[in-house]
């Protein structure tokens, strides 16, 4: 059940809303043991890559074309880091929209751009950063009339907010805190707003404290300054002016929360961690949470024993030249048995 079934009271639909879904939504949320007894902890994954395209982002998606459907929208156009792009392109193709996408030339992992040109979508490689990707396609609706699907779209928020639902669905409550990379800022506000939706209509009594993670190199929640030139690994969260920063800025300071930035080496040593410590692949910008968790762990700022929901954005899958890049290539043997024992042995 996609999550405008799944949570249509809880959500701004009407009887013209098409009920469109590719069964996002109603993801794993993991415990991870060991991490969990390495930080002294009780830490839950909650594993959006297993959404259709691999990310989050099709929770909000889904909302978004749906409406842009009934309003009666000829096509959609977005900015994107790459997941935004694969969602928004796959949604587009389910409901036979044109779909036109505007990404940072060079700057997208592989299997996203792939994802979104497999879809259908046109893709437009800009020579600049996210940022101005996004200025050129916001302009180019406003000369259109076509719809933005970026997380400006409010209804791109409303969808989000299943995912907090869902955690408090499964946990009876809501976590001590929600740790989530941040970039743009779209989610980190969703979560807040639909945890604070779900404690008005009783669902829950307590609200988490919001705990957001930006790469060090595209770190304007952190510094306190927009970010000219975003430099980061993580290339979902690389961002420099966060169009959301507004509300997730509210999100932190009503739940007494932190922003913390890591580096691009921390990220990836907490990517090789969730996978050999967790089993869980993720990418770069999804461990930015659990990068910092080890780090406020070091720094004897995470609290003992409790309850820590970390949301991993994204599918490990989507990029796979990072991930090769740190975990080196097999070990090749000629074909005999006693090479392959004495490897094994050693
Ligand atoms: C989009 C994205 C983010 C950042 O989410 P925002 O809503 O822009 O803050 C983080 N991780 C992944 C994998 C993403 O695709």
């Amino acid at each position: 059940m996609g999550i405008i079934q799944k949570y249509g009271e809880l959500l701004p639909i009407t009887k013209k809303t098409p009920r469109i879904t590719l069964e996002e939504g109603s993801t794993p949320l993991v415990y991870l043991d060991c991490i969990s007894k390495l930080l002294d902890i009780e830490l839950w994954g909650k594993l959006e890559g297993s959404n259709p395209t691999g990310s989050f982002k099709d929770r909000g998606m889904v909302m978004a074309v749906a409406k842009a459907i009934e309003e009666g929208a000829k096509a959609f156009i977005c900015a994107s880091t790459g997941n935004t792009s694969a969602s928004a392109a796959a949604y587009a193709a389910a409901a036979q929209v044109p779909c036109y996408v505007v990404l940072p030339a060079g700057k997208v992992a592989l299997g996203k751009l792939s994802q979104t040109l497999m879809y259908g979508a046109t893709v437009i490689a800009v020579k600049g950063n996210f940022d101005r990707a996004f200025e050129m396609s916001r302009e180019a609706a406003e000369k259109t009339g076509y719809t933005v699907v970026n997380s400006v779209n409010p209804y791109r928020l409303w969808g989000q907010r299943s995912g907090a639902w869902e955690v408090c669905d499964v946990l009876g409550k809501a976590p001590d805190w929600h740790a989530i990379p941040v970039g743009n800022a779209g989610n980190i506000s969703a979560y807040w707003a639909g945890y604070k939706q779900y404690k008005e209509i009783g669902k829950i009594v307590e609200l988490p404290q919001m705990m957001g993670f930006q790469a060090a190199g595209a770190s304007p929640l952190v510094t306190g300054e927009l970010c000219p030139n975003p430099e980061t690994i993580a290339t979902a969260i690389r961002i420099g002016s966060p169009v959301n920063a507004k509300f997730a800025k509210e999100a932190v300071a009503q739940s007494n929360g932190q922003f913390n930035a890591v580096t691009d080496e921390e990220i990836l040593s907490a990517q090789k961690l969730l996978a050999s410590k967790g089993g869980i692949f993720a990418e770069p910008a999804s461990c930015a949470p659990l990068a910092g968790l080890v780090k406020l762990k070091k720094e004897g700022r995470l609290p003992k024993g409790i309850t820590v929901v970390m949301v991993l954005t994204g599918n490990g899958l989507k990029d796979l030249a990072t991930a090769m890049s740190q975990v080196g290539e097999p070990i090749t043997i000629e074909d005999n048995m006693k090479d392959l024992l004495e490897v094994m042995s050693s």
